[in-house]
This record gives structure tokens, C-alpha cells and sequence, in this order.
């Protein structure tokens, strides 16, 4: 698997990181704001009772000089005087008094006509007339705050004499008392500012006064306009001088005039400070604790997840026990669900166990089946294939070889057939007890399918020894077999190959030895051969003339050539064989003995032999015409045409369809098609004897057709193969078969055909044994199809040969 950047617990820990890095900003951010927010409240508060003490104060002066004066009207009785005499005499001797005790700056007392009818002194002539007259009109006190230089308060008091006229008393006191009281009680530096707009639109502040003038003078220099509305609305923080400085204003009674309150907030911000940064400690460890924390958890988790994947793969490789000793870590205190998947992982291992152990049982229950062969009880094909694979892998090449013999039993088919296959089965053990018999303890040996074995010889040294396992197999194999009480003589076909230096596989070398074998088979059976090139070559070269004989069928490339028989007594013509031709594209005429196996091979003669069949009755019809009666047309038929289903029916069909008696057809059949059980045979030919259609035996004397056999099948008659022929005059042995068939078949009421007559000598040969007919190239060759009539016009005038009286 591809190495990861990221661990499980490297993703979960980043996840966690975020997610508290983000919760921990949150918090720590919501606790400054918290605190500046409080800090903001305690300055409000603090402006608010910097606020409430000056109106208070304002208030207790107000009262104060209220109370005072309605008292001192009330001491002096001016109710009780016509006029204000008495009063103003009074108020010149209190007023020094006055101004010690409660601060009074200055007295007045105005007529309702606004006449000055007693002033206190000329220090501060300043003060509001506007409300005199307002308290002359609303007959009751009222109080102002005045600044000219400095600050003072008026408060104007209607009185009243006997008479009934109203004066109004002024009094202003200052309003640094207010400052210093406030000074004192807010522990604050207090100053009156008034600020006024210059004829550019500049703003002045001006000083009037203060408890720190020195001070506030120079944070003044500081403040801009837009900070002295901060410092209205709710305060302005101010650094001056290493020190923190809170200013709040307030605008008094008097327009312009500012009271403005100068905190020093160094200690609570460095406290402020000092709670921020702790804060922010206390944030960042614990942000590091908890990470650590998940580290260690997530950690824990992870080993054990890697162990327990590390620890998996022992299952493919089915190491149950040492993936569950692997597997296993120290128990938790805490379960959780790795500790689940681990146990789950445990039973798995202990399922698939017992499971693989079922799998191994059935595998070799299976392994038994499939691997030998029940019959014979000997390693079958499959086995064969496995092991010889494997010997081939582990072949040392040092001068060491590996060999195969394929042995096939010649004609089983034969005896299976006719003793049922019981008996054959019987037989096949036999064989196979034979065989093992001759197996070397290294050796192996296999029942291939069928009739068939296959020897295995691995590390083989000598060259000789699969040749001497040949020999010694054939001469087992020959010895008599008794199967109840019924005496047999096998033979087989052996077919050998070794392993080259060159690496081949296994099917290679059986192909090889298959081959081998079959050419033995080729060449009469009972041998052993090895195998060469050539047979490969051969076997490519069939490959190729299968493919074009396919096309050769599709393309009509065939043609029907007639060979004459002539009655050897009279010299007439007898009748014709029809012989297959092939006119290869390049390759020319290709000889049937060549291409007829091949098609007889791949069943693809039965459609062909269809065909010939059809031409011949076309030929039949075509001589019928020309005058020709006494006459017959041998076909040559395959033993898979012979058994096709569609034989008879086709022969009829055919026959109707040209209206011909089917008297005027012979079929000629190899030893080899007398190879199917009897029953099969007499079933089929005594159907197409019942059209009139004749039957011969082809190439009598080559095959194993016993005479016995002969007598129970409806022959009509025997062809002598041509190689007889050819040695009949040199050889004494040869003539024998031919003098000795021909009286042996006279006997048995059956016509003679002497194949292959080249020479006179061996007609007249045959004419004195008392042959019937003769075929050869004497008489004529086969003629193309479309030549005949020609031919037998100049060869057989009035249907006797014209060769015959030479
Ligand atoms: P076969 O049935 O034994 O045919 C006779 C063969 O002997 C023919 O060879 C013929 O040309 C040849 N022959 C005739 N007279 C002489 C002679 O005086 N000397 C020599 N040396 N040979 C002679 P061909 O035509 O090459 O056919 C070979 C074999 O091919 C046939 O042997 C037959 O088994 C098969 N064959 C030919 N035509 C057909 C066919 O139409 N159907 C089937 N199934 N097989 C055919
Ligand atoms: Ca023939
Ligand atoms: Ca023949």
C-alpha cells in the first residue's frame, strides 16, 4: 500500500487542533471583550457619579444659599417694613459675613423696575440681568451658572417688603468649591473648560479651572476635536507622560462650558492588562494540554490499528495461530471499538481456519477424483499435466532429459465394439496392470483418456532408456490375454519424445509423443517411433491442406474422373470406378490418397460423397443415353458416410429423382467401414441392397477381414488391392494370395476385380486363375468425366476393348 503523509491520528489531532484553536479564540476573544466591555461599564458608572455629584453639589449650594437668604429675610422682617431701607442696611452690614461664610462672591438687590438698590462691591460686576427679570416675572428663585473669567453661580430670590413691592436679591458664589468638592469625593482631577469657536472654525479650549491645571493643560494640547466628542459622549482614554488617562465631560448650565473629569486609569488598565494576559496564558495551555491529550489518546489508537494491520496479511498466507498472537495488545481499561475489531478479527481468524481446514479435506476428496482415474485406478490426465509440469520445472539441464512415450492400443475400438464395453473395460485394467509393470519407481504413468497411456520418465540420463520402455511395453503388451475364457492378442502404438535443452511445456511434449504415436499407427501399428521435425512439418502441412480443402468445397474445385473394368473372359466393358479429383489452385492435381483422409478426418467426405454419389447417377443417365446398358458404376464410400443417417434416404431420393434402377451401382467398402458391429452393418447394407445396389470389397487383403466375417455380409464382390498385383509375377507368395482369393471368393459365389493391372502378363496371369474383371492402367486409365464417351468410343467400339485381340 501506498505510505500515507498523513496518519489516522495526525488527521484527527489536525481536526482537533482546528477545532479547539477555533474554540479557544472564540472563548479568549469573548473574555477580552467581556473585560473591556466591564472596563467600559466602570468608566460609564464613574462618569455617571462624576455627573450625579456635581448636580448634587450644585443642588446643596443652590439650597444653601436659598435657605440662607430667605432666613435673612426673615431675620431682618422685611414684611414687616414699608420699604427696602432696613433690608439693604442690613445686607451692607452681613455682607462681609456673607462672603466668609458662604462664599458669596457679591450681592445684589434690584427694584421691580430693575434699579440696583444695593450692590456688595465691584470685584466681579458680572451677572445675568436676564434672570432678574425672569424671576421678577415668575415671582420665584432661580439659579445659574455664569463664566466670564472664572465661574461663579447666580441665584436671584424675590422678596417682598410691607408694602408690598418686590425686590430681587442676587447672589454669586464660585464654583471652585463645586470643583474641589467633586475634586475630593471622585478622588478625580477636576477642570472647567470653555470652548468656543474661533472666526476660522477653529475650536479653543480654554482653561478656566482646575485641580490640576498643569495636568489638564496639557492633555488639552493632546485632545482633538473629534476626541472631545468621544470624551462628551463616553470618555476618552489619553496616554500623557507614562501614565493612562480617562477624560469625561459634561457641558454645565452655562453654554460652552465644560465639566470635564480626568481619571488616572494606569493601575486598572496594568491590572486590566495583567487579567488579559493571563487569560491568554491560561487559553494557550490549555489549547496544549488538551492537544497533547488527544495526541495520546489518538496515539494509543493507531499503534494498535497498525499492529493489527500488519498482522492481516498472516491470514492470506492462512498463518491462523501467528496472526492471532500478532494481532493481539494489552487489554484497555476502557474498551473501546478497536479492542471490537480486533476480537471480530480473532473469531474471523478462527472461521476461516476451520473453513480452510474443510476447503484442504474437500480439495483432496476432490483432488482423489479429479487427479486419478477410476477404472485403472492410475494418475489420470489431469495429473499428468500437474506432475509433468512440475517435473519439467524442477528438470535439472546438466545433461539430464525428460521423456514422454504415448502408447495407444491398436484397434480397442474393434474390440470394444464387439464385446461390449464391459469386456473392454476388462481388458483396459488389464492392460493397464501390464503397464505398470513395466514403470520404473521414478516413472509415472497415466491413463490419458480412453485406450491411451502416457510414461513419464524424469532425470533421465541415458539415451537408450525410453527406447528399451518402448520395446519391453510392446512385448508385454503382445503376451495373450484371457478375458472370461476368450483369448486376445494386443498390440500398441508407442510414440516418444525427450525434453530438449530448448524449454518446452508440457502439452508440447505430449502433442509430440501423440504424433509419434500415430505415425506408428499410420505405418501398420505394433511399434514404437520417435518423434522428429518432419511430423511436425507434416502436421503443418495437413493443417494447410485442411484450410484448402475448405475452400476447395466451397469453390467446386472437384471433378469425377471414370476408371474402365473390363470382363477378362470376353473383353467387355464390365463397368467404371469413379475417382475423386483435385485441381489444387497451385499446387495442381493433389492425389485423393492424400486429401481423402483428411476430409474423412473432419466428416467433411460425407458432403462430398453426396455429391459424387449425385454425379455418378448423372453419368449413369448421360451412358444410358449414349446406348451403353451393360454396365456398372463402382462408388468408393467412407466408413463415416456409410453409417451417416442420410445415406439411404439420399440414395433413394436420388435414384427417383433420376428414375434409375439402383442395379447399375456398386458401393465399394474399405475393411475399414467393416470395422462397425455386425449388426450395424447388415442393418444398413440390406436397406440399400433392397434398391439393387451392389456391394465390393475394397482393397481386399490389406485389412483383417476374416472370411467368416465375409460370409455373413451380402458382397457381391472382392477388389484384389493393386499390391498384390505388382508382385505377383516375381513373387511366388504374392501370386498365392491372388490364386487362393480368387478360388476362395469363386467358392463363395462372389465376382473377383483384379485392381491395378498394368502388364499383360499379369491379365493373362489372371485370366488363367479365372478372374472375373480387371481394372488397371492396361485397360485404361481414369478418365475426366467429361471425356468418356470419346474414350469409349475408341477404346471400347461395340463394348469390347479394342486392346483385347492384340
Ligand atoms: P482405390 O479405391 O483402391 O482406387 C484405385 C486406385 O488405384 C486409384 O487411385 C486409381 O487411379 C489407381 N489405379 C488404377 N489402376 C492402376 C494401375 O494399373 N496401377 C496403379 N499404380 N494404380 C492404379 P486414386 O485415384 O489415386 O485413388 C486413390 C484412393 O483414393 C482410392 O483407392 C480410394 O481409396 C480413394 N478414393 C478415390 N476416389 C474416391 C472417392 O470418390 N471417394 C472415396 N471415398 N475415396 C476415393
Ligand atoms: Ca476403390
Ligand atoms: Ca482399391
Amino acid at each position: 500500500m501506498r505510505p500515507f503523509v498523513f496518519s489516522l491520528p495526525w488527521k484527527i489531532l489536525l481536526a482537533t487542533i482546528s477545532a479547539l484553536l477555533c474554540m479557544t479564540v472564540l472563548q479568549t476573544s469573548l473574555g477580552l471583550m467581556r473585560m473591556s466591555e466591564e472596563f467600559d461599564q466602570q468608566q460609564q458608572v464613574k462618569r455617571e457619579s462624576a455627573r450625579q455629584q456635581y448636580l448634587q453639589q450644585n443642588t446643596i449650594i443652590e439650597q444653601q444659599l436659598r435657605v440662607w437668604l430667605e432666613s435673612f429675610s426673615d431675620l431682618v422682617q422685611l414684611s414687616q417694613h414699608p420699604d427696602f431701607s432696613v433690608f439693604i442696611q442690613h445686607l451692607a452690614e452681613q455682607s462681609a459675613n456673607m462672603q466668609l461664610h458662604l462664599n458669596i462672591e457679591q450681592i445684589w438687590l434690584h427694584n421691580s423696575d430693575m434699579q440696583l438698590l444695593f450692590n456688595s462691591g465691584q470685584q466681579t460686576p458680572y451677572f445675568s440681568p436676564t434672570l432678574v427679570q425672569k424671576v421678577l416675572k415668575q415671582q420665584s428663585p432661580s439659579t445659574i451658572n455664569l463664566c466670564v473669567q472664572s465661574c461663579v453661580k447666580q441665584l436671584s430670590l424675590p422678596v417682598l417688603n410691607a408694602s408690598g413691592e418686590v425686590a430681587v436679591m442676587t447672589v454669586t458664589t464660585t464654583l471652585v468649591d463645586i470643583l474641589s468638592a467633586l475634586h475630593q469625593s471622585l478622588n478625580s482631577d477636576v477642570a472647567l473648560i470653555r470652548a468656543s469657536k474661533s472666526a476660522t472654525g477653529k475650536i479653543n479650549r480654554e482653561l478656566i479651572s482646575s485641580s490640576n491645571p498643569g495636568l489638564i493643560k496639557a492633555l488639552l494640547q493632546k485632545v482633538s476635536d473629534l476626541e472631545a466628542d468621544l470624551a462628551l459622549s463616553e470618555g476618552l482614554e489619553l496616554h500623557h507622560n507614562g501614565q493612562q488617562y480617562l477624560i469625561s465631560a459634561f457641558e454645565m448650565q452655562s453654554q460652552g462650558v465644560y465639566l470635564t473629569v480626568v481619571d488616572n486609569i494606569s493601575d486598572f488598565v496594568a491590572t486590566n492588562n495583567g487579567y488579559r494576559r493571563q487569560l491568554l496564558i491560561t487559553s494557550v495551555f490549555l489549547f496544549g494540554g488538551m492537544v497533547l491529550l488527544v495526541y495520546l489518546i489518538m496515539r494509543r489508537i493507531s499503534l494498535r490499528l497498525k499492529k493489527l494491520s500488519q498482522a492481516l496479511p498472516l491470514l492470506s498466507q492462512k498463518q491462523y495461530a501467528g496472526f492471532r498472537q500478532q494481532s493481539q495488545f494489552d487489554a484497555s481499561i476502557w474498551p473501546d471499538e478497536v479492542d471490537l475489531l480486533r476480537q471480530a478479527a480473532d473469531e474471523l481468524s478462527i472461521e476461516l481456519e476451520q473453513l480452510n481446514h474443510k476447503v484442504e479435506q474437500h480439495t483432496n476428496e476432490l483432488e482423489k477424483v479429479a487427479m486419478y482415474d477410476l477404472l485403472t485406478t492410475l494418475p489420470n490426465r489431469n495429473m499428468l499435466q500437474y506432475q509433468l509440469e512440475r517435473m519439467l520445472s524442477s528438470q535439472s539441464t546438466e545433461n539430464k532429459f525428460l521423456a514422454v512415450l504415448f502408447v495407444d492400443l491398436d484397434d480397442f475400438k474393434r474390440i470394444n465394439d464387439s464385446l461390449g464395453h464391459a469386456q473392454g473395460d476388462k481388458l483396459l485394467k488389464l492392460v493397464a496392470l501390464r503397464l505398470k509393470d513395466c514403470c520404473g519407481v521414478n516413472d509415472l504413468l497415466c491413463r490419458f483418456g480412453g485406450d491411451e497411456f502416457v510414461f513419464v520418465l524424469p532425470q533421465q540420463a541415458d539415451a537408450d532408456a525410453p527406447f528399451r520402455l518402448a520395446s519391453q511395453v510392446l512385448q508385454r503388451i503382445q503376451q495373450p490375454l484371457t478375458i472370461d475364457q476368450q483369448n486376445f492378442v494386443m498390440t500398441v502404438s508407442i510414440g516418444l519424445t525427450i525434453s530438449m535443452a530448448t524449454p518446452t511445456d508440457a502439452d508440447d511434449l505430449i502433442r509430440q509423443a501423440d504424433l509419434a504415436m500415430h505415425e506408428v499407427k499410420v505405418n501398420g501399428g505394433n511399434g514404437a517411433q520417435a518423434y522428429n521435425l518432419d511430423m511436425y512439418q507434416r502436421v503443418q502441412q495437413r493443417v494447410l491442406l485442411e484450410q484448402d480443402l475448405k475452400e476447395a468445397l466451397l469453390l467446386n474445385q472437384f471433378s469425377l474422373s471414370f476408371q474402365p473394368q473390363m470382363t477378362i473372359a470376353t473383353g467387355a466393358l464390365y463397368g467404371f470406378e469413379a475417382l475423386i479429383r483435385w485441381r489444387h489452385p497451385s499446387r495442381g492435381m493433389v492425389p485423393p490418397d492424400e486429401f481423402i483422409p483428411v476430409l474423412e478426418q473432419s466428416r467433411q467426405i460425407v458432403p462430398l460423397g453426396y455429391w459424387i454419389i449425385e454425379q455418378c447417377m448423372q453419368q449413369c443417365l448421360s451412358l444410358l443415353h449414349s446406348g451403353w446398358h451393360h454396365f456398372r458404376i463402382a462408388i468408393n464410400l467412407s466408413a463415416e458416410q456409410f453409417v451417416d443417417p442420410e445415406l439411404i434416404p439420399t440414395l433413394k431420393r436420388l435414384l427417383d429423382k433420376y428414375e434409375l434402377q439402383g442395379s447399375y451401382f456398386e458401393l465399394e467398402l474399405t475393411e475399414r467401414t467393416l470395422v462397425q458391429s455386425i449388426d450395424t452393418m447388415l442393418n444398413i447394407m440390406s436397406q440399400i441392397k433392397a434398391m439393387g445396389i451392389h456391394f465390393a470389397i475394397d482393397d481386399f487383403g490389406t485389412g483383417y477381414s476374416s472370411l467368416s466375417y465375409l460370409k455373413k455380409m451380402p458382397m457381391d464382390c472382392i477388389k484384389i488391392d493393386k499390391s498384390f498385383l505388382s508382385g505377383m509375377l516375381d513373387n511366388a507368395a504374392d501370386f498365392q494370395i491372388i490364386a487362393s482369393t480368387i478360388a476362395m471368393v469363386q467358392k463363395l459365389q462372389l465376382q473377383v476385380v483384379a485392381e491395378g493391372v498394368e502388364t499383360r502378363e499379369q491379365l493373362e496371369l489372371l485370366r488363367q486363375q479365372g478372374c472375373d474383371i480387371a481394372q488397371g492402367y492396361l485397360i485404361a486409365r481414369p478418365i475426366p468425366q467429361p471425356e468418356l464417351a470419346g474414350f469409349l468410343e475408341e477404346h471400347f467400339p461395340k463394348g469390347i476393348w479394342r486392346a483385347q485381340s492384340l
